[in-house]
């Protein structure tokens, strides 16, 4: 179980960051302390260098005024007075013999390097070498310098006091460096878990939306970061899946109830005339009447194939070129008598020359349905117009305004959504997909379809479709051939 927990963590993002956190902060520290350690030694190097060139300076000054003896007794009283360990006194023939030693010389193991020798009496400049004497863990900075004619000394200092300071040095980096490694992982710790907590949020939402709660949302912080961003994009996304969800389902229940209707009504009649019949005519009339719910019901389905295709744009739109003055003349012809039989005044008010591109056939269903539903709506005595705009910004419109019933606030948008029908008890007899039919097509056609309406005083369905010009679409259907 902890085994689990602990590879889980392991194999966390925040465990992940911090880790990088960590590390990155140990990495530039460690190069940091590199460098520092480096500098350090540079400096101590060469301070005691210095020190060496100056004391060879010193006792090249002695030698001049006092000679040998005044430098060896300077060097035992230098011996005398503790500087025994501390430094190395010799004096040294130009053959690197070696002459006279400063106090009981606590460094006899020191050599003389007679390449250092030759190197001095070669440039004339002081050399100076590092001996390491590795079974005394003790270290000497050693200068060659001739102090006189025919005088070499050689003089060493010992680096016991700059290698404690070292490793003093080398102690405090690293437990310091221990201490804020382990506070970089806890801070980086702290940070990944802050930044991703809003991710660990969106995460328990969705697996709850998965597990079937569509109410569920992820978690906005309020802080307006990225995790807050994508948050509000997936609730957003959410909200439009939730409605998509419920329009599929209650679409889904309106094709049932809508299929059901008609099926119920041929079952019912059959089942009449087979218990009731007793003349040729009743089962004529029976399959009368089923033949005529079976158009409604193709005419429901051919309607609903149609829309879905037409939005897809599986169903291609046959460009002719159509006068919409003279298919909505028509279209209005066509209405006149269903709304004198409604006792309903209908006009058609024509507008300047409006050619536009596209199917004759799908722009008549347009039409039909808009004035179908101008006339079902409105009540004896009133009136419906028909209007066609000239152009503006290359587009054409064709109002359907009627003096009927209206249309609820709440409703206007929801009407072109297919099977929607409002209140049924202001709703004529409909399949509730003329509205989707006519939107689908104008859609098709480059256009769009809005409504404005008054509830009890009238609509108004206005059709926007783009213009072409002449030439454009003589150019068009030549070179597809129509
Ligand atoms: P239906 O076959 O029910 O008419 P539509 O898609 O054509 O289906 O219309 C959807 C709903 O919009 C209708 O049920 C009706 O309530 C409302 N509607 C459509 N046109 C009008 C109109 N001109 N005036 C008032 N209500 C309308």
């Amino acid at each position: 179980m902890f085994l689990k927990r602990l590879t889980a963590l392991s194999r966390s993002l925040a465990f992940r960051l911090t880790l990088w956190y960590a590390g990155i902060f140990a990495l530039s520290s460690c190069l940091a302390f590199v460098f520092f350690y480096y500098l350090v030694i540079d400096v101590l190097r060469e301070q005691t260098d210095d020190n060496l060139r100056r004391q060879l300076a010193a006792f090249s000054g002695i030698m001049q005024v006092d000679g040998i003896t005044g430098v060896q007794q300077v060097a035992a009283m230098d011996a005398l007075s503790g500087g025994d360990k501390k430094r190395l006194i010799r004096l040294l023939s130009r053959f690197g013999t070696q002459f006279s030693v400063g106090g009981r010389d606590y460094w006899q193991d020191v050599g003389v390097n007679a390449e250092a020798i030759r190197d001095l009496l070669t440039s004339g400049a002081p050399v100076i070498e590092t001996v390491v004497l590795g079974e005394r863990k003790d270290s000497l900075r050693i200068i060659y310098g001739v102090i006189g004619p025919g005088v070499i000394m050689q003089l060493g200092h010992s680096l016991a006091e700059e290698i404690r300071l070292i490793n003093a040095f080398q102690r405090l980096f690293l437990t310091t460096i221990g201490i804020f490694c382990l506070l970089a992982a806890a801070i980086g710790w702290f940070l990944a878990r802050r930044a991703l907590s809003g991710v660990g949020g969106i995460a328990a939402a969705a697996r709850k939306i998965s597990g079937g709660d569509l109410q569920t949302r992820a978690p906005i912080s309020g802080r307006q970061d990225e995790i807050d961003q994508l948050a509000g994009t997936l609730n957003h996304m959410l909200d439009r899946i939730q409605t998509l969800v419920r329009g599929i389902g209650e679409m889904s229940d309106n094709i049932a109830h809508d299929l059901k209707s008609p099926v119920t009504r041929i079952r019912g009649l059959a089942e009449i005339t087979l218990t009731t019949a007793q003349t040729d005519d009743d089962y004529q009339n029976m399959a009368a009447n089923t033949i005529e719910e079976c158009d409604r019901l193709l005419e429901m389905i051919n309607a609903m194939l149609f829309i879905s295709r037409t939005e897809a744009g599986v169903r291609e739109v046959r460009p002719e070129a159509v006068d919409l003055n003279a298919l909505v003349g028509d279209a209005v012809q066509l209405f006149e008598t269903t709304a004198v039989d409604k006792h309903l005044a209908l006009s058609f008010e024509a507008g300047p020359h409006a050619r536009i591109r596209g199917d004759a056939r799908m722009l008549q269903r347009m039409i039909a349905n808009l004035l179908d539903n101008a006339i079902r709506y409105t009540p004896a005595g009133g009136q419906v117009t028909v209007t066609l705009h000239g152009a503006a910004n290359d587009r054409v419109q064709v109002d359907f305004s009627d003096t009927g019933i209206g249309i609820a606030e709440d409703d206007r948008e929801r009407i072109f959504e297919r099977f929607y029908r409002c209140d049924p008890s202001r709703s004529e007899s409909g399949s509730g997909l003329g509205l989707s039919l006519a939107r689908a097509v104008a859609r098709a056609h480059g256009g769009d379809i809005t409504v404005k309406s008054t509830l009890g005083e009238g609509s108004i369905f206005s059709v926007r479709l783009p213009l072409v010009p002449d030439s454009q679409i003589e150019k068009d259907l030549s070179s597809t051939g129509k």
